[in-house]
């Protein structure tokens, strides 16, 4: 029976991270893996396939009607979906054999197969090559899958999740996606750009729910020019195929035609089939193991979790953070996440980043906080590369000065919160911000901007 310091149990951003800090720190690690490759959701059906999707059809976008803005003619650009997809899938298998790589440069020993805790230091390896191994520690790293809603039939085929919305073989004429939250959105966009109708149906009165309003307000606006439709307000009553077309009801309302549906409800933990039951492992009321979060321990000792299981934003980078401390816990070292930290992006066009807290969020726990805002469209670079749209907002504790939230709208997003989840890492004032050189002409410069602009002393505007 093989013997490891620490099994892990799932080959996703958690799991994997931990299983390579874990061997860094010295421990003999071993990770099971049910998917042939690793990488997990992330790498093989979530962030990097539809990031991949995500720039070929904006670059197809680009091409096809905005590259006369900057006196480019092309003519006749064409889509070739096959080699769109096929680049994609390159993509994802480059990184997740980097993984298997990084695997075996660490001494890492993989297990293809599900992995189910039998008791306390054992795990069982169902599969192709069964084995049963023993464990000092035992880390759950499974992940999540996409949630079912009530009435709408998947059939993997023409209903289906984010999965099937990576690889739809051709362009749908209709694409109704259920749910306008970031998955939606994303690859609502991806087939929107790519010359599909799409209509998004959302239950709530609001896109990105959990976003800062005024943000998400603004990133409707543009995307709804950029053609979604968005449906607010509609409680889908059931979706399913009817003589080979897609047929979707929402309460009190003419049901709904289409080609295809996506279905982004939101994510639910892979918990089952875990032998989580047989140990009475402490989950919560929507299946989340509950962890003490100074050590990732879950309530039965010598078992650990992290990444999408356990409570807090299903974000790969989340995993990751998880991961390192977690393993860093069990070499004992520092086990600590700064949740306060952790920046969420939309990678629509333009993007939308935040880390911290939200105006409705401040405002719903009465901390006083002043508020910064400045607008890509008075930013030099922003006018330059024909990216004006979108703005920088920043919240600062009204007495203290501290930098609670920034919310970014706006071309490159995603890479601009950077500097202000350090600046909330490292508990800086908005004056800080407003301080720091930034580079000129850059788009970086609107952060500096909305620092000022939290003191009344914008300089641009
Ligand atoms: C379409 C889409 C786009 C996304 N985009 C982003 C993004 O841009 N940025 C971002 O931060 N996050 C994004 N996410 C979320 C991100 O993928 C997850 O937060 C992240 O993968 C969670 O990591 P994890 O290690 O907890 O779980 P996972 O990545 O889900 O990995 C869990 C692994 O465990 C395996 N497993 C499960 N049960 C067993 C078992 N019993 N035995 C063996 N193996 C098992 C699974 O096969 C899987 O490989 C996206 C998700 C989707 C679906």
């Amino acid at each position: 029976m093989p013997e490891h310091d620490l099994v892990v149990i799932g080959g996703g951003p958690g799991g994997y991270v931990a299983a390579i800090r874990a061997a860094q720190l010295g421990m003999n690690v071993a990770c099971v893996e049910q998917e042939g490759a690793l990488g997990g959701t992330c790498l093989r059906i979530g962030c990097i396939p539809s990031k991949a999707l995500l720039e070929a059809s904006e670059l197809y976008q680009m091409a096809k009607s905005h590259l006369s803005e900057y006196g480019i003619g092309v003519a006749g650009v064409t889509l070739d979906l096959p080699a769109m997809l096929k680049r994609k899938d390159g993509v994802v298998s480059s990184l997740t054999t980097g993984i298997a790589g990084l695997f075996r440069k660490n001494k890492i020993t993989r297990y293809t197969g599900r992995g189910r805790i039998v008791s306390v230091g054992k795990v069982a390896v169902d599969g192709p090559q069964p084995a049963e191994l023993t464990a000092k520690k035992i880390l759950i790293a499974t992940g999540s899958y996409s949630a079912p809603l009530k009435g709408v039939e998947v059939d993997g085929n023409l209903i289906g999740t984010s999965t099937e919305a990576l690889s739809y073989p051709d362009v749908p004429q209709h694409l109704i996606v259920i749910g306008a939250g970031v998955i939606g959105l994303e690859l609502g966009c991806v087939w929107a750009r790519l010359g599909a109708k799409v209509t998004v149906l959302e239950y709530l009165n609001r896109i990105l729910p959990g976003m800062d309003t005024e943000i998400a307000t603004e990133a409707q606006k543009i995307l709804q020019k950029q053609g979604l439709d968005f449906r607010l307000g509609m409680r889908v009553t059931s979706a399913r195929v009817v003589g080979g077309r897609c047929v979707v009801e929402c309460d009190g309302q003419s049901p709904i035609e289409c080609d295809r549906v996506l279905l982004a409800v939101g994510r639910l933990p892979n918990t089952n089939d875990l032998g989580l039951e047989n140990l009475n492992i402490a989950r919560n009321q929507r299946g989340f193991i509950t962890v003490d979060h100074n050590s990732f321990e879950t309530s039965i000792p010598g078992i650990y979790a992290v990444g999408d299981c356990i409570p807090g934003p299903m974000l790969a980078h989340k995993a990751e953070e998880e991961g390192v401390a977690c393993a860093e816990g069990l070499a004992g070292k520092y086990c600590h996440v700064n949740y306060d930290a952790i920046p969420g992006v939309v990678y629509t066009d333009p993007e939308i980043a935040s880390v911290g807290k939200t105006e409705e969020q401040l405002k719903d726990s009465g901390i006083p906080y002043k508020k910064g805002v400045f607008p890509f469209l008075a930013n030099g670079r922003a006018k330059a590369i024909g990216r004006a749209e979108g703005r920088v907002k920043i919240l600062a504790h009204a007495e203290t000065d501290r930098v609670l939230g920034v919310h970014i709208l706006g071309a490159h997003a995603g890479d601009l919160i950077a500097e202000a989840v350090a600046a909330i890492e490292f508990g800086a004032s908005s004056e800080d911000i407003a301080r720091t050189s930034h580079a000129h002409p850059t788009l970086a410069e609107a952060i500096k901007e909305a620092a000022f602009a939290v003191d009344g002393r914008t300089i641009h505007m």
